[in-house]
Protein backbone atom coordinates (compact mmCIF):
# COMPACT_ATOMS: atom_id res chain seq x y z
CA UNK A 1 0.00 0.00 0.00
CA UNK A 2 1.41 3.16 -1.07
CA UNK A 3 0.60 6.23 -0.05
CA UNK A 4 1.51 9.19 -2.20
CA UNK A 5 1.38 13.05 -1.66
CA UNK A 6 0.61 15.96 -3.41
CA UNK A 7 -0.68 13.32 -6.64
CA UNK A 8 -2.21 14.82 -9.30
CA UNK A 9 -6.00 13.99 -9.72
CA UNK A 10 -6.24 15.06 -13.71
CA UNK A 11 -6.14 11.17 -15.12
CA UNK A 12 -8.52 10.17 -11.83
CA UNK A 13 -11.11 12.77 -13.14
CA UNK A 14 -13.05 12.08 -16.91
CA UNK A 15 -13.55 16.39 -16.85
CA UNK A 16 -9.82 15.92 -16.91
CA UNK A 17 -9.53 18.83 -14.26
CA UNK A 18 -6.22 19.84 -12.91
CA UNK A 19 -6.28 19.28 -9.33
CA UNK A 20 -3.85 17.33 -6.46
CA UNK A 21 -5.00 15.86 -3.29
CA UNK A 22 -2.53 15.94 -0.47
CA UNK A 23 -2.64 12.26 0.60
CA UNK A 24 -3.76 9.61 -2.28
CA UNK A 25 -3.87 5.49 -1.67
CA UNK A 26 -4.85 3.24 -3.78
CA UNK A 27 -6.88 0.27 -1.97
CA UNK A 28 -6.85 -3.17 -3.39
CA UNK A 29 -8.73 -5.11 -0.48
CA UNK A 30 -10.51 -4.54 2.65
CA UNK A 31 -7.51 -5.43 4.48
CA UNK A 32 -5.72 -2.51 2.72
CA UNK A 33 -8.11 -0.45 3.88
CA UNK A 34 -7.62 -1.60 7.34
CA UNK A 35 -4.33 -1.27 7.20
CA UNK A 36 -4.99 2.22 6.44
CA UNK A 37 -6.99 3.16 9.12
CA UNK A 38 -3.98 2.42 11.12
CA UNK A 39 -1.81 4.79 9.61
CA UNK A 40 -1.73 7.81 12.09
CA UNK A 41 -2.43 10.68 10.13
CA UNK A 42 -5.42 8.68 8.24
CA UNK A 43 -8.37 9.66 10.21
CA UNK A 44 -7.36 13.01 11.14
CA UNK A 45 -7.77 13.94 7.30
CA UNK A 46 -10.76 14.71 5.54
CA UNK A 47 -11.21 11.64 3.06
CA UNK A 48 -12.88 11.15 0.11
CA UNK A 49 -13.18 7.98 -1.81
CA UNK A 50 -12.85 7.82 -5.10
CA UNK A 51 -13.93 5.84 -8.38
CA UNK A 52 -13.42 6.30 -11.77
CA UNK A 53 -13.96 9.66 -11.14
CA UNK A 54 -16.44 10.23 -13.93
CA UNK A 55 -19.47 11.75 -11.81
CA UNK A 56 -17.66 13.94 -10.19
CA UNK A 57 -16.36 18.24 -10.40
CA UNK A 58 -13.77 18.74 -8.85
CA UNK A 59 -13.36 22.27 -7.71
CA UNK A 60 -9.65 22.55 -6.26
CA UNK A 61 -7.40 20.39 -4.76
CA UNK A 62 -8.06 18.07 -2.02
CA UNK A 63 -6.89 19.22 1.29
CA UNK A 64 -7.35 15.43 2.76
CA UNK A 65 -6.94 11.70 1.91
CA UNK A 66 -8.43 10.71 -1.34
CA UNK A 67 -8.58 6.56 -1.30
CA UNK A 68 -9.06 5.14 -4.67
CA UNK A 69 -10.69 2.01 -4.60
CA UNK A 70 -9.33 -1.04 -6.93
CA UNK A 71 -10.68 -3.89 -5.36
CA UNK A 72 -11.14 -6.43 -7.53
CA UNK A 73 -13.17 -9.78 -8.43
CA UNK A 74 -16.14 -11.03 -9.77
CA UNK A 75 -17.70 -14.24 -8.57
CA UNK A 76 -20.72 -16.30 -8.47
CA UNK A 77 -22.03 -15.78 -5.11
CA UNK A 78 -24.85 -18.38 -5.13
CA UNK A 79 -26.81 -19.98 -7.72
CA UNK A 80 -30.20 -21.49 -8.10
CA UNK A 81 -31.64 -23.08 -10.77
CA UNK A 82 -33.00 -19.76 -12.54
CA UNK A 83 -31.10 -17.29 -10.25
CA UNK A 84 -27.29 -16.30 -10.43
CA UNK A 85 -26.13 -13.50 -6.97
CA UNK A 86 -22.82 -12.23 -8.64
CA UNK A 87 -21.08 -10.36 -6.54
CA UNK A 88 -18.00 -7.80 -7.45
CA UNK A 89 -15.59 -5.61 -6.06
CA UNK A 90 -15.98 -2.19 -5.99
CA UNK A 91 -13.19 -1.84 -7.95
CA UNK A 92 -14.25 -3.66 -11.14
CA UNK A 93 -15.06 -1.22 -14.15
CA UNK A 94 -18.74 -1.12 -14.10
CA UNK A 95 -18.83 -1.90 -18.09
CA UNK A 96 -16.28 -5.17 -17.39
CA UNK A 97 -19.05 -6.77 -14.94
CA UNK A 98 -21.79 -6.25 -17.55
CA UNK A 99 -19.88 -8.20 -20.03
CA UNK A 100 -18.65 -10.68 -17.68
CA UNK A 101 -22.52 -11.44 -17.19
CA UNK A 102 -23.51 -11.29 -20.50
CA UNK A 103 -20.78 -13.45 -21.63
CA UNK A 104 -22.42 -16.08 -19.04
CA UNK A 105 -25.90 -15.06 -20.03
CA UNK A 106 -27.43 -13.83 -16.77
CA UNK A 107 -29.92 -10.96 -17.28
CA UNK A 108 -30.09 -8.03 -15.94
CA UNK A 109 -27.46 -5.59 -16.07
CA UNK A 110 -27.21 -5.29 -20.23
CA UNK A 111 -29.24 -2.03 -20.25
CA UNK A 112 -26.63 -0.23 -18.16
CA UNK A 113 -23.66 -1.17 -20.62
CA UNK A 114 -20.91 1.05 -21.16
CA UNK A 115 -21.55 3.40 -18.09
CA UNK A 116 -18.13 4.53 -17.38
CA UNK A 117 -17.55 4.18 -13.62
CA UNK A 118 -16.56 1.38 -11.16
CA UNK A 119 -19.00 -1.10 -9.72
CA UNK A 120 -18.46 0.26 -5.85
CA UNK A 121 -20.19 3.84 -7.30
CA UNK A 122 -23.43 1.70 -9.01
CA UNK A 123 -25.41 1.44 -5.95
CA UNK A 124 -24.43 5.30 -5.02
CA UNK A 125 -26.77 7.28 -7.68
CA UNK A 126 -28.54 4.27 -8.64
CA UNK A 127 -26.82 4.63 -12.04
CA UNK A 128 -29.86 3.89 -14.94
CA UNK A 129 -30.19 4.22 -18.36
CA UNK A 130 -32.70 2.79 -20.81
CA UNK A 131 -35.39 1.89 -18.37
CA UNK A 132 -32.98 -0.01 -16.01
CA UNK A 133 -31.73 1.09 -12.84
CA UNK A 134 -29.16 -0.39 -10.18
CA UNK A 135 -32.21 -1.30 -8.28
CA UNK A 136 -33.87 -3.62 -10.20
CA UNK A 137 -31.20 -6.03 -9.76
CA UNK A 138 -29.10 -4.72 -6.75
CA UNK A 139 -29.08 -7.94 -4.27
CA UNK A 140 -26.57 -6.02 -1.35
CA UNK A 141 -23.40 -4.50 -1.02
CA UNK A 142 -20.68 -4.55 1.29
CA UNK A 143 -18.75 -1.91 3.20
CA UNK A 144 -16.87 -0.33 5.71
CA UNK A 145 -17.49 2.52 8.04
CA UNK A 146 -14.58 4.60 7.67
CA UNK A 147 -14.62 6.43 10.92
CA UNK A 148 -15.25 3.11 13.13
CA UNK A 149 -13.74 0.18 10.40
CA UNK A 150 -17.03 -1.41 11.06
CA UNK A 151 -17.96 -3.82 8.54
CA UNK A 152 -22.05 -3.62 7.42
CA UNK A 153 -23.91 -5.09 4.43
CA UNK A 154 -26.79 -3.10 3.06
CA UNK A 155 -29.93 -4.66 1.38
CA UNK A 156 -32.18 -3.45 -0.98
CA UNK A 157 -34.22 -1.52 2.21
CA UNK A 158 -31.04 0.27 3.42
CA UNK A 159 -30.40 1.93 0.43
CA UNK A 160 -33.18 4.53 -0.25
CA UNK A 161 -32.87 4.35 -3.99
CA UNK A 162 -34.38 6.75 -6.37
CA UNK A 163 -34.14 8.50 -9.12
CA UNK A 164 -30.48 8.74 -9.43
CA UNK A 165 -30.35 9.09 -5.61
CA UNK A 166 -29.75 6.47 -2.39
CA UNK A 167 -28.95 7.08 1.19
CA UNK A 168 -25.34 7.97 -0.02
CA UNK A 169 -25.58 10.84 -1.40
CA UNK A 170 -27.83 11.88 2.01
CA UNK A 171 -28.19 10.39 5.86
CA UNK A 172 -24.57 8.41 4.93
CA UNK A 173 -22.87 10.78 2.57
CA UNK A 174 -19.14 10.08 2.90
CA UNK A 175 -19.14 7.71 5.58
CA UNK A 176 -18.77 4.40 4.09
CA UNK A 177 -15.88 2.64 1.69
CA UNK A 178 -18.63 0.57 -0.65
CA UNK A 179 -16.03 -2.81 -0.71
CA UNK A 180 -18.67 -4.74 -3.12
CA UNK A 181 -21.90 -5.06 -4.77
CA UNK A 182 -24.12 -7.95 -5.44
CA UNK A 183 -26.50 -8.42 -8.29
CA UNK A 184 -29.50 -10.71 -8.92
CA UNK A 185 -29.63 -12.13 -11.98
CA UNK A 186 -31.56 -14.09 -14.21
CA UNK A 187 -29.72 -17.51 -15.43
CA UNK A 188 -31.12 -17.59 -19.68
CA UNK A 189 -29.97 -20.50 -19.83
CA UNK A 190 -32.54 -22.59 -17.69
CA UNK A 191 -35.45 -22.94 -19.50
CA UNK A 192 -37.77 -22.19 -16.42
CA UNK A 193 -36.03 -18.81 -16.25
CA UNK A 194 -38.97 -16.58 -18.08
CA UNK A 195 -36.87 -13.53 -19.42
CA UNK A 196 -38.61 -9.61 -20.12
CA UNK A 197 -35.88 -8.02 -22.59
CA UNK A 198 -36.29 -4.34 -21.74
CA UNK A 199 -36.01 -2.73 -25.52
CA UNK A 200 -38.97 0.05 -25.29
CA UNK A 201 -36.51 2.66 -24.59
CA UNK A 202 -35.33 5.53 -26.75
CA UNK A 203 -33.80 3.96 -29.92
CA UNK A 204 -33.04 0.44 -28.77
CA UNK A 205 -35.60 -1.59 -30.63
CA UNK A 206 -35.01 0.55 -33.60
CA UNK A 207 -31.05 0.29 -33.55
CA UNK A 208 -31.59 -3.68 -32.67
CA UNK A 209 -33.74 -3.68 -36.11
CA UNK A 210 -31.06 -1.67 -37.85
CA UNK A 211 -28.45 -4.56 -36.59
CA UNK A 212 -30.66 -7.19 -38.00
CA UNK A 213 -31.26 -8.85 -34.82
CA UNK A 214 -34.02 -11.40 -35.26
CA UNK A 215 -33.91 -13.53 -31.62
CA UNK A 216 -33.17 -11.26 -28.98
CA UNK A 217 -30.17 -11.85 -26.93
CA UNK A 218 -28.32 -9.96 -24.40
CA UNK A 219 -25.35 -9.84 -26.10
CA UNK A 220 -27.60 -8.13 -29.53
CA UNK A 221 -29.13 -5.67 -26.08
CA UNK A 222 -25.75 -4.88 -24.87
CA UNK A 223 -24.24 -3.99 -28.37
CA UNK A 224 -27.07 -2.06 -29.48
CA UNK A 225 -26.85 0.17 -26.21
CA UNK A 226 -23.56 0.46 -26.91
CA UNK A 227 -23.82 1.74 -30.25
CA UNK A 228 -26.56 4.15 -29.20
CA UNK A 229 -23.93 5.54 -26.51
CA UNK A 230 -20.93 6.12 -28.65
CA UNK A 231 -23.36 7.90 -31.63
CA UNK A 232 -25.37 10.08 -28.42
CA UNK A 233 -22.41 11.22 -25.69
CA UNK A 234 -19.15 12.72 -25.99
CA UNK A 235 -16.31 10.23 -24.78
CA UNK A 236 -14.31 11.95 -21.80
CA UNK A 237 -11.38 10.80 -23.48
CA UNK A 238 -11.81 12.95 -26.29
CA UNK A 239 -13.64 15.79 -24.47
CA UNK A 240 -13.74 16.14 -20.92
CA UNK A 241 -17.35 15.56 -19.19
CA UNK A 242 -19.02 13.64 -16.41
CA UNK A 243 -22.08 12.89 -18.55
CA UNK A 244 -25.07 14.80 -17.18
CA UNK A 245 -24.33 17.26 -15.63
CA UNK A 246 -28.02 17.46 -13.74
CA UNK A 247 -30.92 15.40 -12.69
CA UNK A 248 -33.99 15.55 -15.10
CA UNK A 249 -36.59 17.30 -12.85
CA UNK A 250 -39.76 16.16 -11.32
CA UNK A 251 -42.41 18.54 -11.22
CA UNK A 252 -45.99 19.31 -9.23
CA UNK A 253 -48.99 18.57 -11.67
CA UNK A 254 -49.90 22.40 -11.06
CA UNK A 255 -46.39 23.56 -12.10
CA UNK A 256 -46.62 21.16 -14.99
CA UNK A 257 -49.92 23.11 -16.34
CA UNK A 258 -48.59 26.31 -16.04
CA UNK A 259 -45.42 25.34 -18.05
CA UNK A 260 -47.30 23.63 -20.84
CA UNK A 261 -49.86 26.31 -21.13
CA UNK A 262 -46.77 28.21 -21.97
CA UNK A 263 -45.19 25.68 -23.67
CA UNK A 264 -47.30 23.42 -25.66
CA UNK A 265 -44.53 21.09 -27.31
CA UNK A 266 -42.56 20.37 -23.68
CA UNK A 267 -41.53 16.95 -23.65
CA UNK A 268 -43.21 15.22 -20.50
CA UNK A 269 -43.06 11.70 -18.55
CA UNK A 270 -45.46 11.60 -15.63
CA UNK A 271 -44.46 9.65 -12.37
CA UNK A 272 -46.09 6.98 -10.66
CA UNK A 273 -46.30 9.43 -7.32
CA UNK A 274 -47.79 11.99 -9.38
CA UNK A 275 -45.54 14.23 -10.07
CA UNK A 276 -44.30 15.22 -13.91
CA UNK A 277 -40.69 14.87 -14.94
CA UNK A 278 -39.42 17.10 -17.38
CA UNK A 279 -36.32 16.42 -19.25
CA UNK A 280 -33.47 19.08 -17.89
CA UNK A 281 -31.11 18.69 -21.43
CA UNK A 282 -34.68 20.58 -23.34
CA UNK A 283 -35.15 23.20 -20.49
CA UNK A 284 -31.46 24.15 -21.06
CA UNK A 285 -32.15 24.51 -24.60
CA UNK A 286 -34.65 26.08 -24.88
CA UNK A 287 -32.76 28.37 -22.54
CA UNK A 288 -30.51 28.83 -25.91
CA UNK A 289 -27.08 26.87 -24.16
CA UNK A 290 -26.74 24.26 -26.28
CA UNK A 291 -23.55 24.57 -28.34
CA UNK A 292 -22.50 27.51 -26.20
CA UNK A 293 -19.04 27.68 -25.21
CA UNK A 294 -17.77 30.02 -22.25
CA UNK A 295 -14.27 30.69 -21.75
CA UNK A 296 -12.48 26.61 -21.77
CA UNK A 297 -16.24 24.76 -20.88
CA UNK A 298 -19.37 25.20 -22.33
CA UNK A 299 -22.22 22.29 -23.28
CA UNK A 300 -21.57 20.20 -25.87
CA UNK A 301 -23.36 20.95 -29.10
CA UNK A 302 -25.08 17.84 -29.15
CA UNK A 303 -26.04 17.12 -25.42
CA UNK A 304 -27.23 20.26 -23.66
CA UNK A 305 -26.87 18.33 -20.39
CA UNK A 306 -23.27 17.58 -20.75
CA UNK A 307 -20.96 20.37 -19.95
CA UNK A 308 -17.79 20.16 -21.28
CA UNK A 309 -14.46 21.04 -20.66
CA UNK A 310 -12.62 22.25 -24.28
CA UNK A 311 -9.53 22.04 -22.46
CA UNK A 312 -7.73 23.86 -19.62
CA UNK A 313 -11.26 24.61 -17.61
CA UNK A 314 -11.20 24.99 -13.88
CA UNK A 315 -13.20 23.14 -12.03
CA UNK A 316 -14.79 26.57 -10.53
CA UNK A 317 -14.81 28.00 -14.09
CA UNK A 318 -17.39 24.27 -14.47
CA UNK A 319 -19.37 25.22 -11.76
CA UNK A 320 -20.40 29.05 -12.27
CA UNK A 321 -20.97 28.13 -15.63
CA UNK A 322 -23.42 25.03 -14.37
CA UNK A 323 -24.77 28.20 -11.95
CA UNK A 324 -25.26 30.37 -14.86
CA UNK A 325 -27.35 27.32 -16.62
CA UNK A 326 -29.75 26.69 -13.34
CA UNK A 327 -30.16 30.52 -12.98
CA UNK A 328 -31.53 31.24 -16.50
CA UNK A 329 -33.87 27.97 -16.41
CA UNK A 330 -35.16 28.84 -12.82
CA UNK A 331 -35.79 32.72 -13.92
CA UNK A 332 -37.13 31.41 -17.34
CA UNK A 333 -39.54 28.42 -16.19
CA UNK A 334 -39.12 28.32 -12.53
CA UNK A 335 -37.89 25.00 -12.00
CA UNK A 336 -34.94 24.41 -9.88
CA UNK A 337 -32.22 21.99 -11.46
CA UNK A 338 -30.04 19.56 -8.90
CA UNK A 339 -26.53 18.51 -10.19
CA UNK A 340 -26.49 15.04 -10.52
CA UNK A 341 -22.69 15.61 -10.31
CA UNK A 342 -20.80 15.51 -7.15
CA UNK A 343 -19.10 18.56 -6.45
CA UNK A 344 -16.09 18.27 -4.11
C1 LIG B 1 -19.96 9.94 -20.69
C2 LIG B 1 -20.68 9.61 -19.41
C3 LIG B 1 -21.92 8.99 -19.47
C4 LIG B 1 -22.61 8.67 -18.29
N1 LIG B 1 -23.81 8.04 -18.40
C5 LIG B 1 -24.49 7.70 -17.28
C6 LIG B 1 -25.75 7.04 -17.37
O1 LIG B 1 -26.24 6.70 -18.45
N2 LIG B 1 -26.40 6.75 -16.22
C7 LIG B 1 -25.89 7.07 -15.00
O2 LIG B 1 -26.55 6.77 -13.99
N3 LIG B 1 -24.69 7.69 -14.88
C8 LIG B 1 -23.99 8.01 -15.98
N4 LIG B 1 -22.78 8.66 -15.88
C9 LIG B 1 -22.26 9.02 -14.55
C10 LIG B 1 -21.27 8.00 -13.97
O3 LIG B 1 -20.77 7.16 -14.95
C11 LIG B 1 -21.89 7.16 -12.86
O4 LIG B 1 -22.42 7.97 -11.86
C12 LIG B 1 -20.88 6.19 -12.23
O5 LIG B 1 -21.55 5.31 -11.36
C13 LIG B 1 -19.78 6.90 -11.47
O6 LIG B 1 -18.82 5.92 -11.13
P1 LIG B 1 -17.36 6.30 -10.71
O7 LIG B 1 -16.71 5.04 -10.26
O8 LIG B 1 -16.69 7.04 -11.78
O9 LIG B 1 -17.64 7.23 -9.44
P2 LIG B 1 -16.84 8.54 -9.00
O10 LIG B 1 -17.10 9.63 -9.97
O11 LIG B 1 -15.42 8.21 -8.71
O12 LIG B 1 -17.58 8.86 -7.62
C14 LIG B 1 -18.93 9.28 -7.62
C15 LIG B 1 -19.39 9.40 -6.15
O13 LIG B 1 -19.44 8.10 -5.57
C16 LIG B 1 -18.56 8.01 -4.45
N5 LIG B 1 -17.93 6.68 -4.51
C17 LIG B 1 -17.37 6.11 -5.60
N6 LIG B 1 -16.97 4.87 -5.30
C18 LIG B 1 -17.26 4.64 -4.01
C19 LIG B 1 -17.08 3.54 -3.11
N7 LIG B 1 -16.52 2.40 -3.51
N8 LIG B 1 -17.51 3.68 -1.83
C20 LIG B 1 -18.09 4.82 -1.41
N9 LIG B 1 -18.28 5.89 -2.20
C21 LIG B 1 -17.88 5.81 -3.49
C22 LIG B 1 -17.57 9.14 -4.61
O14 LIG B 1 -17.07 9.54 -3.35
C23 LIG B 1 -18.43 10.20 -5.28
O15 LIG B 1 -19.20 10.89 -4.32
C24 LIG B 1 -22.05 8.98 -17.04
C25 LIG B 1 -20.80 9.60 -16.97
C26 LIG B 1 -20.11 9.90 -18.15
C27 LIG B 1 -18.76 10.53 -18.07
Amino acid sequence: MKIKLRKSLKAFNTFGLEATAKYFTEVHSPGEFDALREEGRFLAEKKFILGGGSNILLTGDFNGWVVKNAIPGITVASETETEVIVTAGAGEVWHDLVLWCVERNYGGLENLSLIPGLVGASPIQNIGAYGVETKDTFHELEAIEIDSGTRVKFGRGDCAFGYRDSVFKHRLKGRFLISAVSFRLVKLSSPKAGYHYQTEYGDVRKTLETMQVRDLSLKAVSEAICRIRRAKLPDPKEIGNAGSFFKNPSISQDQYKTLVAAYPKTPHYPQTDGTVKVPAGWLIEQCGWKGRISGHTGCHKDQALVVVNYGGATGQEILEFSEAIRRSVRERFGIELSPEVNVV
